[in-house]
């Protein structure tokens, strides 16, 4: 591919639990892109040239991966083979929690490895599997620089109020508050809502990101002023397997009354609550939404009608709202969703175009609804290229 160009590239890795997402960037460009998928299970990778087409993956070897940074030995001679020696400028990374002290990326370095280490009790399930790859890649390549990314970081805006738990003021200073997750994916559309909607860009918007993952942000001026997620990315919507908001007197109830373990809730709510659990059908939205059983139906209106109650939250955290995003693989794929959603929102003002919710319009509102509402797809790897390549000059 490409091996004769010469202009800096820029690497993007996102590492889960059992998967890691990567990316190569040429400005603005996606040039190859590929997962390996089913780490500790069924290790199997793919990957994609910068017109979607199908590429020969990394070969995962005979000694199959167990955990996701060990990938990356195997990623990145692959991606620099393909793209040419050398022309890997920096790397960017998604990291899930940033602390009280990140606003912003960081350069990493071993002083800034050593402040994320101690953030992990506060993401004990994802900050390790993000940081892992960071130090295989500083030991493989210690000349590359590396970018942290972090998904708290866009919400560091909002206000104490906001961040606060009523719960002793003594929690609150040493960190136990409201951080938000999902941040990358609201800086970009931040990024390009002057360009797509100018008329809402700097007013009062609500970003609904409904993927797996699904939370909502509040922005006055493409600034973050209140987020549905919480302390954790278990807080606010319904999800696909996570449970959203949950009255806290239910988990001292299945502590004390079930007999239930910290592991036993953490199954429960990270994995067999939300769109799974309501169903017992699945945690995909399109599986829901094609079945017939009442029970899908059912788990579809419970997250509309939260969904919709938390915009409402959010439009009182704005005093007002000019309009709505939906983002992410249910809100900018699920038309009979979003519909149901701007149903319920009715009253605070927004008339929704059926027919051009259908057709997946950018801009599914009618012309002279009180709110605007919009559909735009989000971006979280880009905006990770675009933060890696200011820091580091590339
Ligand atoms: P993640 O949070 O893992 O990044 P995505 O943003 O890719 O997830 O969203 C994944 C979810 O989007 C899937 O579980 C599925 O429910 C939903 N989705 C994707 N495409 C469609 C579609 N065409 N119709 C309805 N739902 C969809």
């Amino acid at each position: 591919m490409n091996a004769a160009a010469t202009e800096p590239l820029v690497g993007v890795i996102n590492a889960g639990s059992s998967s890691v997402k990567f990316s190569f960037y040429e400005g603005e460009q996606r040039i190859l892109a590929g997962q390996v998928d089913g780490i500790g299970t069924h290790p199997s990778a793919s990957a994609i040239g910068p017109d979607g087409e199908k590429l020969d993956p990394p070969d995962l070897g005979a000694r199959p991966p167990t955990v996701p940074s060990e990938v990356l030995p195997t990623i990145l001679p692959w991606a620099r083979e393909r793209l040419g020696d050398g022309r890997v400028a920096a790397l960017g990374h998604r990291v899930v929690h940033g602390g009280l002290h990140y606003s912003q990326p960081a350069r990493v370095t071993p002083e800034l490895l050593a402040e994320l280490e101690a953030l992990v009790p506060l993401a004990p399930l994802h900050e390790p599997h993000n940081l892992a790859p960071i130090k295989i890649a500083m030991t493989l390549n210690p000349e590359l620089p590396q970018v942290a990314c972090f998904d708290t970081a866009f919400h560091r805006t909002a206000p104490a109020v906001e961040q606060a738990f009523a719960l002793p003021y003594e929690f609150f200073e040493e960190g136990i508050r409201r951080y938000g997750f999902h941040g990358l994916s609201y800086e970009y559309i931040a990024s390009v809502l002057p360009e797509r909607a100018p008329d809402i860009a700097n007013g009062r918007v609500v970003v609904a990101h409904l993927g797996n993952g699904c939370s909502a942000c509040a922005m006055r001026e493409r600034t973050s002023i209140a987020t549905t997620m919480g302390f954790t990315a278990l807080d606010g919507l319904p999800m696909g397997t996570r449970c959203g908001e949950l009255d806290a007197g239910v988990v001292l109830h299945l502590i004390q009354q079930k007999g239930m373990s910290a592991e036993e809730l953490v199954n429960l709510l990270y994995r067999g609550s939300g769109m799974l659990g309501l169903s017992g059908i699945s945690s995909d939205f399109r599986a829901l939404l094609a079945s017939d059983d009442p029970r899908a139906r059912f788990a579809i209106e419970v997250f509309c009608y939260r969904v919709a109650g938390h915009i409402a939250s959010l439009a009182a955290a704005l005093g007002g709202l000019d309009g709505i995003v939906f983002t992410a693989g249910v809100g900018e794929n699920a038309a009979p969703v979003r519909s149901m959603i701007c149903r319920a929102c009715a009253w605070l003002g927004l008339e929704l175009d059926e027919a051009a919710n259908c057709e997946h319009c950018q801009c599914i509102s009618r012309p002279n609804s009180r709110v605007a509402a919009y559909v735009m797809k989000t971006d979280e790897n880009l905006m990770i290229a675009r933060h890696a390549r200011a820091l580091v000059g590339a």
